[in-house]
């Protein structure tokens, strides 16, 4: 039902694709990360949750308005006989696992997900079904995310010890997703916080979706530089190289990815700190997740495509290889800094 083309993963009896990565007429699209909502297509559909952040990312002013609709989850919608759904994929807000329904036969796209709680998203929802898609970026056992609360608390004694040292803290994550995650989970209390303003405009399409995050600054408003001293600042990775850094001083940087896991990764990033917070399933959840759907057959797209597939094919799942994301290049600030990690270059 659900076949690999040279536009992204199509459904012919529904006439949609999911996901593509060059313009279509009808894309259905699981969130809004650059290397899953691609702009130039006629029309989209989303979750309802993520319609706002759908709509950052596939229109800018100067083009005609696509039109991007949005389903709530759990609904089930009629394209061409075909039911489509969207079911909570735990990644950032208004992620979505697309189920579609054909005949009794089940076929789960779940984009990028995780079992993490997380508070800036609904949790991650197992859906049966007997084809399931899933990526792989961490797809490997030895990547076994901490407590986040653990991970939290290391951000946080990082932040006050710099505060004590009258040194600002810089925190780079990835501008959707990450950043308000960061946000969510640091204590608000030790100090204040600003914003590089790729993270402040995606603040508020979290807060007016009914996200709490604690009060954030945008730091281009800030005119006496003695006021970040002590405080906690929330930039884009792509902001590590620039004149931006500049205005803090002297700061402390740390790095927020499940990249972080990796050995040297922290050096070649050029950063103090890492902190292993990751928007992606690692090794036990992607096990879950495969068990949970109960798919009989399981494919395997990004990462560590065949690792997966081989170990799944050991536990009797029939696994199959899926070679699918095209890495866009436009929009850096916007494209799923995890899986971009992937490439042989870090890109700045
Ligand atoms: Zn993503
Ligand atoms: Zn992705």
């Amino acid at each position: 039902m659900i076949t690999l083309t040279a536009r992204g993963l199509y459904c012919e009896k529904g006439g949609f694709y999911i996901d593509p990565w060059k313009p279509v007429e009808r894309a259905v699209v699981t969130h809004a990360h650059s290397d899953h909502a691609y702009r130039g297509s006629g029309s989209y559909l989303v979750a309802e949750e993520g319609l706002a952040l759908a709509r950052i990312r596939v229109w800018s002013e100067d083009e005609p308005e696509p039109k991007v609709e949005g389903l709530p989850y759990s609904k089930k919608l009629d394209i061409n006989g075909v039911t489509v759904s969207f079911h909570p994929a735990g990644h950032i807000l208004g992620s979505a696992q697309v189920r579609v329904e054909h005949k009794g036969e089940v076929w789960v796209v779940s984009g990028d997900y995780k079992l993490t709680p997380d508070p800036t998203c609904e949790p991650f929802e197992p859906v049966k079904c007997h084809h399931f898609i899933t990526e792989a970026t961490f797809g490997l056992p030895i990547y076994r995310w901490p407590k986040p609360e653990e991970v939290f608390d290391e951000v946080n004694a990082w932040w006050r010890r710099n505060q004590e040292r009258g040194k600002a803290s810089v925190i780079f994550a990835y501008s959707l997703g990450k950043a308000q995650r960061v946000l969510a989970g640091v204590d608000a209390s030790i100090g204040r916080i600003y914003t590089h303003g790729s993270v402040e405009r995606l603040n508020h399409a979290y807060r007016d979706a009914g996200v709490k995050l604690p009060e954030t600054i945008y730091a281009g408003s800030v005119e006496n530089r003695k006021d970040f001293i002590g405080s906690l600042i929330v930039g884009p990775p792509s902001a590590q190289a620039t004149t931006w850094l500049r205005k803090f001083g002297t700061p402390s940087t740390g790095f927020a990815s499940g990249w972080m896991m990796v050995r040297g990764a922290r050096r070649q990033r050029a950063v103090d700190r890492g902190f292993v917070i990751s928007d992606h399933a690692d090794w036990p959840e992607l096990n879950e997740a495969v068990r949970a759907s109960e798919a009989e057959t399981v494919y395997v797209t990004h990462g560590f495509m065949d690792e997966v597939v081989r170990w799944l094919k050991e536990q009797g799942i029939n696994a199959v290889r899926l070679k699918t994301h095209f890495m866009g290049d436009d929009a850096p600030e916007l494209i799923d800094e995890e899986n971009e990690a992937q490439l042989p270059k870090w890109r700045v």
